[in-house]
């Protein structure tokens, strides 16, 4: 891979030039319902001041295939527990970004992506057009990172490229993913487990974070997202066909970022839990383990 550049490096915010470790925000109270003053900057706009509750998977998503079970979490591929139905609440997003480009994002992703949770009739299919690929992809790539952010940061798989963050606020009217990003849907079968989530950063020989891949299901739908800081975003032609979907993914994976043609849903073959395991093992075939 030749995705290392000197400039990134684990847990670090462009522009802060400083490591964030897990729990390092400085949190006062100060008596306005919902929302926090700190000294910690948003991970979007880079502003300190008013923080407010982000539910990083919103309440619309759990709701629809009724995610209730403990929620199976993995780093890398070490099995890390089971928590409490994504029901993760991420307290380093200012309440201009909650409220204002991510909700316009929410509101514009639900329609698209509520009919889908709950598995298709059988026989049944729809179209996704591009432009609706385009929003479910860039909601995708926004809730892995703040995933990974959420339940893994301070682990080994825990770094994400906030260069990619910052590129999702300064170009949230386009509702376009972010360049390096690439991210796959697939059918789930929910039989078994109701939501998983599942970060795999991968590492260069020298052993610097390079690019993320995360892999989450809620209710029947799946998400696969690969990303890159923007320094790394111009993909190589060995990169793309390292990243393409092999057999036996061809029939279960839709690509939606980058795609410009309209895909059927739901794909031809649906994951079950230890294809899933596969799957997201899938992008670290030949590659070393962290240094
Ligand atoms: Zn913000």
């Amino acid at each position: 891979m030749q995705l290392a550049s000197a400039a990134l490096k684990a847990g670090r915010i462009p522009g802060e030039r400083r490591c964030v470790p897990a729990g390092s925000s400085q949190l006062v109270h100060c008596g306005v319902a919902g929302m926090t003053k700190s000294t910690t900057p948003c991970v979007f706009c880079g502003k300190s001041g008013f923080l407010s509750a982000e539910h990083v998977v919103p309440k619309w998503v759990r709701k629809g295939p009724q995610v209730r079970e403990p929620v199976r979490e993995f780093s890398g591929t070490t099995y890390v527990g089971a928590a409490e139905a994504l029901a993760i609440v991420f307290h380093e997003v200012c309440a201009n970004c909650n409220t204002g480009w991510m909700g316009d994002l929410e509101m514009a992703a639900r329609p698209v992506l509520e009919p889908l949770l709950l598995g298709a009739a059988p026989g049944t299919s729809r179209i996704l057009d591009p432009d609706q690929q385009a929003i479910l992809a860039t909601w995708a790539v926004k809730t892995s990172l703040l995933l990974t952010l959420g339940k893994f940061r301070g682990q080994d798989h825990g770094w994400i490229p906030a260069s990619t963050l910052q590129w999702l606020y300064q170009h949230h009217e386009s509702r376009m993913p972010p360049p390096g990003a690439r991210a796959w849907m697939g059918g789930f079968n929910t039989s078994d487990v109701p939501a998983s989530a599942q970060a795999a950063c991968l590492y260069d020989a020298s052993g610097e974070p390079v690019a993320q891949c995360v892999t989450f299901t809620v209710g029947c739908v799946l998400f696969q997202v690969f990303t890159t800081g923007q320094e790394d975003a111009d993909l190589s032609p060995d990169i793309e066909a390292w990243l393409a979907p092999k057999a036996p993914y061809t029939s279960a994976l839709l690509q939606i970022a980058p795609s410009s043609s309209p895909l059927r849903w739901p794909p031809e073959a649906v994951f079950g839990v230890e294809d899933r395991e596969a799957l997201a093992g899938r992008l670290r075939q030949g590659l070393a383990p962290r240094p």
